[in-house]
């Protein structure tokens, strides 16, 4: 027996899943394929959007206030700077379905927030340049947080921690033995009392077959511009948003680099079949949707793409993401299928996964996120 645990992938979630597991054990290691915040997995692109005000279960509220919380203890612990605290809006109609939806959340939630006027909101954000009936609703916790730093950290504090660390080791199998389970890399093999599989698009190649039948590795891509008048872009001056209308939605984040802003279309994840390999160039179309958004939404933004990219992510059917074991009693854990919207909820989903993985209790009503909720037989 090589170990307690083995975390499979050390990107986003894998990453925070060791961190939180070196908390509770020396005997843990982690497996990647490449290295820690490789820019071709779900972590590249600098920034991902984190806030507690959303639409949709309000479920995942718990989580974020855990996430929260353990962002801030990451922070302390390694002296990095990872969630950049500018707040957020999500701008849209008012008594449109969007923000009727993302109200409805908010009040079954009791998530911090305030209700800005049109008015309010155009004196405010002047940035943004709005419909007649926008409003918006502001997330004072919102934020932008920073994706390398956050994954290279975790990593760093594990390793602190006793964890071992294999960098440039792909898992080509895993085999569940009575007491264990079987890694291989190559020509090397290693076992663990249990594993978690934290590989993201390349999940598909571990997972059981229902699993499989219910995932499916889509391709994400960033855009990022230029402001006419740097200085109305900071995070100081620019919170994150979200705006989502019936004809376009986009959302963003200010220039933490100090130079480029990401503003990107929103929901447009297409099925890729291969995580290595996701084409990056956009096509035609996507480039033309983008200029043109960005045209009606931000005067103050030169239209011109300076800089665009495309991610993988696993998508589950529900887009609810696979945290629990493969079946009852199984040895292998799943924490994936973060179907677009994982990052912010990175350190929470790691704590479950580490916790759960090693027997430990967490969250009592986890339903939605089992894995087993896609076997039909
Ligand atoms: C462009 C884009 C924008 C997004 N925006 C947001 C946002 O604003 N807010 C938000 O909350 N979420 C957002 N998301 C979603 C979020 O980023 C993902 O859900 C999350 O990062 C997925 O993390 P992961 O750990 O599952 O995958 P990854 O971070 O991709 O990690 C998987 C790791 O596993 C490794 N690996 C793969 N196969 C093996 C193997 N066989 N052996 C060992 N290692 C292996 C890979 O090399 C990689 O390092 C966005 C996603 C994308 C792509």
């Amino acid at each position: 027996m090589d170990g307690k645990l083995a975390v499979i992938g050390l990107g986003s979630i894998g990453s925070m899943a060791l961190w939180q597991a070196s908390r509770l054990t020396d005997s843990v290691a982690g497996f990647e394929a490449a290295a820690p915040a490789h820019g071709r997995s779900a972590v590249g692109g600098d920034t991902r959007l984190f806030r507690m005000v959303y639409r949709g279960n309000p479920g995942y509220y718990p989580i974020l206030e855990r996430s929260r919380a353990l962002w801030a203890e990451l922070e302390a612990e390694t002296g990095q700077d990872i969630l950049t605290r500018c707040g957020g809006l999500s701008i849209g109609t008012a008594n449109g379905p969007y923000l009727n939806a993302v109200l409805e959340t908010t009040r079954a939630t009791g998530a911090d927030h305030q209700v800005l006027t049109h008015e309010e909101l155009a004196a405010r954000y002047p940035q943004h340049n709005l419909r007649p009936d926008d409003i918006a609703v502001y997330d004072p916790h919102a934020g932008a947080l920073r994706t390398d730093r956050a994954v290279t950290a975790a990593v760093t504090a594990a390793r602190a921690n006793g964890a071992t660390i294999h960098t440039s080791t792909p898992i080509d199998s895993i085999t569940e033995t009575e007491g264990g389970v079987t890694l291989t890399s190559g020509e090397k093999s290693w076992t663990y009392e249990n594993v978690i599989i934290a590989s993201g698009g390349w999940s598909r190649r571990l997972m059981p077959d229902y699993l499989k039948a219910a995932t499916e590795t889509k391709r994400i891509f960033l855009t990022w511009f230029v402001a006419r008048d740097g200085a109305q872009y900071t995070p100081e001056k620019f919170p994150i948003f979200i705006r989502i209308y019936e004809d376009r939605s986009m959302y963003g984040a200010p220039a933490v680099d100090g130079v480029t802003v990401k503003a990107t279309l929103d929901g447009r994840g297409k099925p890729t079949p291969d995580a290595g390999n996701v084409p990056r160039e956009l096509t035609e179309a996507e480039i033309a949707e983008t200029t043109d958004t960005v045209t009606e939404f931000f005067p103050g933004l030169d239209p011109a793409i300076v800089r665009s990219d495309a991610f993988p992510d696993l998508f589950t059917k529900d887009n609810n993401p696979l945290l629990g074991p493969i079946h009852q009693g199984s040895r292998i854990y799943t924490a994936t299928g973060f179907s677009g919207g994982g990052f912010k909820n990175a350190t929470g989903f790691g704590e479950i996964a580490a916790q759960e993985a090693l027997g430990k209790q967490t969250f009592d009503y986890l339903d939605f996120v089992c894995p087993e909720r896609f076997r039909t037989s």
